[in-house]
């Protein structure tokens, strides 16, 4: 696949992935369209599955190709990624006023960047859970699409110390302004959304509600990415972290052989540690292996035989240097966008990963000519982490966290390198198909 294509699709990918609902609804189209067939964790999956795609929870995915060769003597190469990003989330309550303004009530989801959620058009998207006629509930995806909502800032002439590190409440100051009320007028947040969960849900084949129960919604940046840098050499957009690195796993899978058996699990919940049932500390990707596993040898030391034979490279983004503040980095571990993957590296096991997964990536970027970079936190700073050490831990399987350099973590609209997702693909796709 050439890079701008690459590009292309990943922009759209994202683009069109506001939640992480939507990341695998996406994915699974994708995967459908490659000949995937959609298994259902509530039924008996046939015993020969070639290449399959299963979903939990609506955010998590695992896919598969299966190789000709036997598990137990091969094992698994894994790409693990996650498909939710730092937001503010609509809360049971949507609602509030003040000074003749309806606000959307709202909470953190995970480790935002406060500052720049501040004037930017805002729109919602998410889940809805509701009744029909009958009192089915039923589930559809609503993306709002349009910007409805702003949280403006404060005039400086307001607040002199505007420019001096103020803190953001996110209680009181958060707060996006929908509406400016006429006299007695209420903003009736779930008539609009049973609206709209109903146009978007018969454009997707679902039968209509009759009423709204419950949601997952979220707010989002309606700005759409974009290509930066007089040579075009940067991408900004929302959710770079790790919806980039999702849609290069997927690329990856679908450009992946059937020598060895390949497979990717793009995780919910990583944003905000990982423990739920769909996220990395649950039993999602350890169910399917077992079940794959059990179709080749139904022997209970199977299991354990084939995740020591495999491998798993976790993709979540990295930090690059940033030119304005570059003493937040180790001298020695400073990578740069455009400088290829990133090996992360953590004495505390913050990320997963031995001198033998090290070697067999740095020797697969040689192989392909593809640059490698490390990454390791300053001492006296506290480091990040990702699902790789979870994953590790709950499964015993070997894993590397790798990722491509970023800036502006967690903030509305990050800046990636437009060569790297090329770079990470080429790594991957090599990877399933020919590790050494
Ligand atoms: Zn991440």
């Amino acid at each position: 696949m050439d890079g701008e294509a690459l590009l292309d699709g990943l922009l759209r990918f994202i683009r069109r992935s506001p939640t992480p609902y939507h990341a695998v609804e996406n994915a699974s189209r994708m995967l459908r369209e490659a000949g995937f067939r959609e298994l259902s964790e509530t039924e008996r999956w046939p015993p020969t599955v070639s290449d399959g795609f299963v979903t939990r929870d609506d955010g998590s995915l695992v896919a598969f190709r299966s190789g000709h060769q036997p598990l137990l003597e091969h094992g698994v190469r894994l790409a693990g990624v996650h498909t939710d990003s730092p937001c503010l989330r609509i809360r049971p309550r949507p609602t509030r006023q003040s000074q003749g303004y309806a606000q959307f009530n709202v909470e953190t989801y995970g480790g935002v960047l406060l500052h720049p959620w501040y004037d930017r058009d805002l729109s919602i998207a998410g889940r809805v859970t509701g009744a029909d006629a009958e009192g089915q509930l039923i589930s559809t995806l609503v993306d709002f699409r349009d910007p409805i909502a702003f949280i403006p800032s404060l005039a400086i002439h307001l607040d002199r110390n505007a420019n001096k590190g103020r803190d953001i409440n996110p209680q009181t100051e958060l707060s996006p302004v929908a509406l400016r009320l006429g006299q007695g007028e209420s903003f009736d947040f779930e008539r609009i959304l049973l609206e709209k969960a109903n146009i978007d849900g018969r454009a997707d084949g679902d039968a209509s509600l009759a009423r709204v129960l419950s949601w997952d919604l979220l707010l989002y940046d309606t700005q759409p990415p974009a290509r930066i840098g007089l040579r075009g050499e940067f991408i900004a957009s929302a959710r770079l972290d790790n919806l980039l690195s999702t849609y290069v796993a997927l690329r990856a899978l679908l450009a992946a052989g059937n020598e060895h058996t390949s497979m990717i699990v793009c995780n919910d919940h990583e944003e905000v540690g990982s423990v739920s049932a769909s996220g990395a500390q649950g039993t999602f990707l350890s169910n399917v292996l077992e079940r794959l596993i059990a179709n080749e040898d139904s022997q209970a030391d199977a299991f354990p035989r084939v995740i020591q034979q495999s491998l798993m490279l976790s993709i979540d983004n990295a930090h690059g240097v940033h030119p304005n503040f570059a003493d937040k980095h180790d001298a020695e571990h400073r990578p740069l966008l455009n400088g290829g993957p990133v090996v992360k590296s953590n004495a505390n096991q913050r990320y997963a990963g031995g001198s033998a997964a090290k070697a067999l990536f740095r020797s697969l970027c040689e192989r392909t000519g593809v640059p490698c970079q490390w990454f390791a936190n300053r001492a006296d700073l506290a480091c990040g982490s990702t699902i790789g050490p979870l994953t590790a831990a709950e499964l015993g399987i070997p894993v590397l966290d790798i990722g491509v350099a970023q800036f502006g973590m967690h903030s509305i609209r990050e800046l990636a390198g437009s060569q790297d997702p090329g770079y990470l693909l080429t790594c991957v796709t090599e990877f399933f198909n020919r590790l050494v």
